[in-house]
C-alpha cells in the first residue's frame, strides 16, 4: 500500500465530511477526555446532550474535582456504566493536584483510561503519536489488510495494532485517529461497508479480494437472556418514593431506584406501563406497577419532583419515571 497517499486521501475526506460533534470544537484536554470516557459505552447521538449538560454543570477539571460524588453521578444518571463517572471524578482530583499528564503513560495511568482511551486522548489533546484502536478501527484495519484471523486472538490483535501504528500520520496523529474512527463509524460499517463511497477504496485489500463483508472475523457473542423486573411507583402529586442501593454494591452503590414489587407483599397493584431494557446480556421486560400501599417499605425516602434531577438514579428508574411523566400517569391514588 502507498501509505502516504492513503493518509492524504483519508485526511482529505475527513476534513470535508466529518460530523459536526460538540467535542470536536476544541482539542482541550478536559473536553477530549470527557467525550472519550462518555463514548466508551454510549452511542454518539445519546452522548451529545449528556456531554453538553455535564460540561455546563462542571465546566473545568477543578470544578469536577471539587464536586461531591453524588452530584457527578446525578449528572451521569441515565448514561449507565457509572464506574466511568466515579473514575472521571477521581482522575480529575489527581489532575487538579498533580497537573495535566504529558505522556501516553501518564494518561494511561488515570483511572478509567484503558489503552484505546489513553491513545485517543494522548493523540487528540496532546498530539502524541499513538494509534487509537477501538472496534471501528479494528474493523477498518482488518479490511484494509484483508486479515481473516479471529480478532479476539492476541496475535491478531497485535497484528492489527502494528498495522494501525504503521498507518498513523505522525504529524497529525489526533486528526488521523479521528479520521479512522469516523471512517469506521460512517462508511466502513459492520454489515454494509459503503465501499462505493469510501475515500480509501483503492487501498483496501479486502475490497480487491471481495471479502469485505466477511471481515472482521469474530467469535459468536453470548446470547442475551430474557428476564423481568417489576417495579413499583409509589407517588403522589408532589413526591415519589425511592429506595437506596446498598453501599456494598460496587457498581450502583448509593444510587436511588424504584422499589421492587416484592417489597409490597399482599398489596394490590395495577400495571401502569411496560418497556424493555438491556443490561449487558440480560434483556429485561420491565413492568411498572402502582401500589395501593398504606405505608412505604423500609430503606427508602420520599423525594420531591425537583429533587429528582439532583440525585443519582439508576437508568431503569429514570426511564420508568420519564415514561410515567410523559404518560401523565404519576398517579394520585397511591399516597403516603
Ligand atoms: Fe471498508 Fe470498503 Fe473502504 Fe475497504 S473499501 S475500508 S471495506 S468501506
Amino acid at each position: 500500500m502507498q501509505v502516504p497517499s492513503f493518509r492524504r486521501a483519508l485526511l482529505r475526506w475527513y476534513k470535508a465530511s466529518k460530523r459536526d460533534l460538540p467535542w470536536r470544537e476544541s482539542n482541550d484536554f478536559y473536553r477530549v477526555w470527557l467525550s472519550e470516557i462518555m463514548l466508551q459505552q454510549t452511542r454518539v447521538e445519546a452522548a451529545i446532550p449528556y456531554y453538553r449538560r455535564f460540561l455546563a454543570r462542571f465546566p473545568s477539571i477543578q470544578e469536577l474535582a471539587a464536586a461531591p460524588e453524588a452530584d457527578v453521578l446525578a449528572a451521569w444518571s441515565g448514561l449507565g456504566y457509572y464506574s466511568r463517572a466515579r473514575n472521571l471524578r477521581r482522575a480529575a482530583q489527581r489532575v487538579a493536584s498533580e497537573g495535566l499528564p504529558a505522556t501516553y503513560e501518564q494518561v494511561r495511568g488515570l483511572p478509567g483510561a484503558g489503552p484505546y482511551t489513553a491513545a485517543a486522548i494522548a493523540s487528540i489533546a496532546l498530539g502524541l503519536p499513538h494509534a487509537a484502536i477501538d472496534g471501528n478501527v479494528t474493523r477498518v484495519v482488518s479490511r484494509l489488510t484483508n486479515d481473516a484471523s479471529e480478532m479476539a486472538a492476541p496475535a491478531a490483535r497485535r497484528r492489527i495494532a502494528d498495522a494501525a501504528q504503521a498507518l498513523l500520520d505522525m504529524r497529525q496523529p489526533g486528526e488521523f485517529n479521528q479520521a479512522m474512527m469516523e471512517l469506521g463509524a460512517t462508511v466502513c460499517l459492520p454489515r454494509t461497508p459503503g465501499c462505493a463511497r469510501c475515500p480509501v477504496e483503492k487501498f483496501c485489500a479486502a475490497r480487491s479480494a471481495g471479502t469485505e463483508k466477511e471481515l472482521p472475523v469474530k467469535v459468536k457473542k453470548q446470547k442475551s437472556r430474557d428476564a423481568r423486573m417489576d417495579l413499583v411507583l409509589l407517588a403522589d402529586e408532589e413526591q415519589v418514593f425511592l429506595i437506596r442501593r446498598s453501599s456494598a454494591e460496587r457498581r450502583l452503590a448509593d444510587f436511588w431506584e424504584l422499589p421492587d414489587r416484592r417489597c409490597f407483599p399482599g398489596a394490590r397493584c395495577r400495571k401502569l406501563h411496560e418497556f424493555r431494557h438491556q443490561i449487558v446480556n440480560d434483556r429485561f421486560r420491565v413492568a411498572v406497577w402502582v401500589a395501593r400501599a398504606a405505608t412505604a417499605p423500609p430503606g427508602g425516602r420520599w423525594f420531591s419532583r425537583a429533587e429528582l434531577t439532583g440525585i443519582p438514579l439508576t437508568t431503569v428508574t429514570r426511564k420508568a419515571l420519564d415514561a410515567a411523566v410523559s404518560l401523565a400517569r404519576i398517579p394520585s391514588g397511591a399516597r403516603r
